[in-house]
Order: C-alpha cells, then structure tokens, then sequence
C-alpha cells in the first residue's frame, strides 16, 4: 500500500479578502464543471520541501470545492532516494551517470508502487522524478496522468535525461514552471506552464502578531535587539548555504551585531542534507551570531514564519532554483528578499518590487548592506512584494490553472472517448480546448 496523508479541512471561503475576489469567483465557477472529478497527487515525502508544502493545501481545497481529492506517498528505502537525489541534481545540470544497478534499483521501485495505484481516478498527478517511472507501468489507464515538474530542468545531465525520458512517454500531459525548464526534445505533447503558489493562510504564512512573533524568536535564542538576516532553506548545494555565511561575513565587516540565521528542515527524501549540514556547521560553530536551527530541534512552521516576519532581510541565495517558494512566503510578510537571480526567483522579484536578484556572493553582500542601511527602501521593497504575492502566487490562482488544465485534459478526453464520465459544458469545452498547451 502507498502511505495515504492525513490532511485536515479547508474552506475556500476563508480566502476571501485575503486573495483577489476575481480569482476566487472563477475558481468556484470551474470546479462546479469538475464536481465529483477524482484526483490523485502522488509525490516522495509528506514534509520537508515546497511539493508538500504545496499539497497540504491543494489537496483539502480541492475537496472543499467538491473534488475527491487525494494525496499519497511513495515507499522507498534509503538507496532508492540516494539514486533520486542523484536524479534530482542531475536534471538540475549536475554531472554523473547511474550505473546499471541504480537504473534497475530505480525500475524496481516503480514496479513496487505501482500496483498500489490501480484504482480508478480520473486524474493522476505524479510530482517530480523520484515516482516519474510508475505511469508506464499501471495498466489501468482510464486516467489521465500528469508529470509536475517543480524543478529546473532547462539544462539536463544528458545521460540522466536519456534515462528519464522513456518514462515519460507515459505522461497524457507535463506541468512546469517556466518555459525554459521544458527540456530538449522533451516527450509529452501537452505541456503547461503554471507557477507554484503559497498558502497565505498555514501556519507558516498567517498573520503573526508581532509580540507573539518576537517570543517565538527570542525563546530559540535570537537576539531581536541586534540585526537578523535569515535564509530558510533545506541543506542543499543548489541552495548555496555556504555562500550565504560567506556574504554575511562581508556585511558583518560592516555591520558587526549582524545575526545570521539558517533555518532548515531536513527531508525524509533529502541523504545528501546531513553533508552539507556538517560542513556549515563546521564553518559557523564557533560564531555565537550565527544560528543554524533545524526541525530536528523543534524548529518548524510558527518559527519560520516568525523569521520570515522579523528578519531585516530574507536571502535566498540559490544557485539553481525550481521556484523558491520561500521568496514568497518572505514577500507575503513584507520582508524584503535577496536572492539569486536563478529559475522561479525573477518572476517574484521584477525590477524594483520585492527585494533584488544577485549574482555572487559580493553582491549579495552589498544588497544586504544597501537594505540594512537603508531601511526605508527596504520597507518599500517588501510591501510591493506582498501585492506581487497577493496577484500571482496564492494557492487560489494555483488551484484554477491545475483545474483549467484538468478540465482541458477531461475535453480531450470526452472528444475521443464520448462515454466519458465526466460531463462538462459545452462552452467550457471550446474555450479550454485552444487554451492550454503549446
Ligand atoms: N521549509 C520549512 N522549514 C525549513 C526549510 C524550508 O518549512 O526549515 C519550507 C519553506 O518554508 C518552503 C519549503 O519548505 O515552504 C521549501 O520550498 P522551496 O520551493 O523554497 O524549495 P524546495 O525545498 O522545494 O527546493
């Protein structure tokens, strides 16, 4: 059996005044055209990481709007993720090869998981590379099935590629989140482009009261009174963690209460963490400014969410970046970002909104200066950031592109097959069938 998670209830009323009134109408208006559609994601790990972020509200929403919504979790050992980190990296660009036993270990989990997937849904939507294979293998195919991608696969390691890309044949439709992640030669006909989005009502990104917030803080030992920047990120090369203390160390010639914080959790599908971990450790234990925290420690959701308030300056310094879901959770606080001019990054942070996109680890260092000394600038910066968010990156402009895609998917459907069970309205047909792919 595949590991169902356990997810509360959610009402899309509650996003009123909170997401744009346009968005949540339209929302309603297309899910009643779905009513009854049966979903199911499918992804690597029920923490840790944006995907599950994403789909602890996607999936209760879903249901809220009359959709049988459900989430569930691949099985696989400390080797298979091993070989799906490697995976992972290599579609990011990364060099290297699986060798034949990796290839098989890989086939093999996939042919484990996927009997367990053979119920009836009308929509199956596989997240990222680690359960990519299983849509080749279930027979069952009244589906339709759905590659999410969420990272940055514009310039793949060849050989991984060539690996990937059989499974993929499988797929009636791929979701990126920008153009120019579409790999080379890439094999599913339909492809849409749909950026990720926050929830702005989780723990993580709700409203904190400031005094509340503050507590939080000063409880885990930050030290409000100084200085704070703060980069909320997994331990990951992609993510640069090392180049984050290296820029601080340059604005704290400057400014010297600065507070580092490196906020991370630590994902079920993520060995190579506990690498990197140990090395900033290594460079940073003896400085009593800098914070490393980690779930382990208790840290979760309510800290993040007071650091991503509090801080003076969120950094995200990545290097590759799918999306960053964290540059929008910053924003969505009014916190200005520093951040790698990488992947999903710029299109949250366009020129003069939000914060400013880096290149190097000097100019990091002078961003971060530049907001910490000038803090009018800085505030300006994160209150255009927090419309930025409130326009294009909340969970209910999400759900409608995956539903409008879905609804396209479910028209294509009905026109090959006219027995389909799913019913839709004519008009919706016309409109979404030219609206959606490439
Ligand atoms: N996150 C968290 N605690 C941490 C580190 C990260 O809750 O210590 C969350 C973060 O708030 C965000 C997600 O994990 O919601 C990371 O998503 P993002 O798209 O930024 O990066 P990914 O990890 O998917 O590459």
């Amino acid at each position: 059996m595949l590991d169902v998670v356990d997810i509360g209830d959610r009402s899309l009323d509650a996003y009123r005044g909170v997401a744009p009134d346009e968005q949540l109408d339209e929302l309603v208006r297309v899910a009643q055209r779905l009513r009854g559609a049966r979903i199911l994601h499918v992804n690597a790990t029920s923490y840790g990481g944006g995907v599950s972020e994403i789909l602890r509200a996607c999936v209760p929403l879903l249901r809220d709007l009359g959709l049988e919504a459900e989430w569930k979790i691949i099985r696989g050992d400390d080797a298979f993720f091993q070989i799906t980190k490697r995976l992972h990296n290599g579609l990011q660009g990364a060099p290297g090869e699986l060798s034949e036993t990796e290839k098989a270990l890989y086939l093999g989990n996939a042919q484990l998981n996927a009997p367990h997937l053979a119920e009836g849904y009308d929509f199956v939507v596989v997240h990222d590379p680690q359960p990519a294979a299983i849509a080749g293998l279930v027979h069952h195919r009244s589906s339709r099935w759905i590659w999410r991608c969420h990272i940055d696969t514009s310039h793949p390691n060849p050989a991984i590629w060539e690996f990937l890309t059989p499974y993929l044949g499988a797929y009636d439709a791929a979701v990126f989140t920008l153009e120019s992640f579409i790999p080379p030669r890439f094999p599913i006909r339909r492809v849409a482009i749909l950026p990720p989005a926050i929830d702005p009502l989780s723990p993580k990104n709700l409203t904190l009261p400031k005094e509340l917030a503050r507590h939080i803080l000063e409880w885990i030992g930050v030290r409000l009174s100084r200085p704070l920047v703060t980069q909320v990120s997994r331990f990951d090369k992609w993510k640069d963690p090392l180049g984050v203390v290296a820029a601080y160390r340059l604005v704290r010639q400057h400014i010297p209460h600065l507070q580092l914080a490196l906020v991370s959790s630590m994902a079920l599908d993520d060995p190579e963490a506990w690498d990197i971990y140990e090395k900033v450790r290594a460079e940073t234990t003896d400085d009593h400014l800098i914070h490393v925290f980690t779930n382990l420690v208790g840290v979760g959701n309510v800290e993040v969410n007071a650091f991503q308030s509090l801080s003076d300056v969120i950094i995200q310094k990545s290097l590759r970046e799918g999306f960053g879901l964290v540059v929008s959770e910053a924003l969505w606080k009014g916190t200005p970002v520093v951040a790698g001019r990488v992947g999903g990054i710029p299109m949250q942070i366009p020129p003069g909104i939000g914060g400013i996109l880096v290149d190097s680890v000097e100019e990091c260092a002078d961003a971060l200066l530049h907001l910490l000394r000038h803090p009018q600038t800085a505030r300006t910066l994160g209150a255009s950031g927090r419309e930025r968010v409130r326009q294009h990156f909340l969970m209910p402009r999400l759900l409608l592109d995956e539903l409008l895609l879905l609804e396209a998917l479910a028209v294509e459907r009905a026109a090959s097959a006219p027995t389909a069970s799913l019913q839709l309205e004519n008009e919706a047909e016309s409109r979404l069938a030219g609206d959606v792919g490439h």
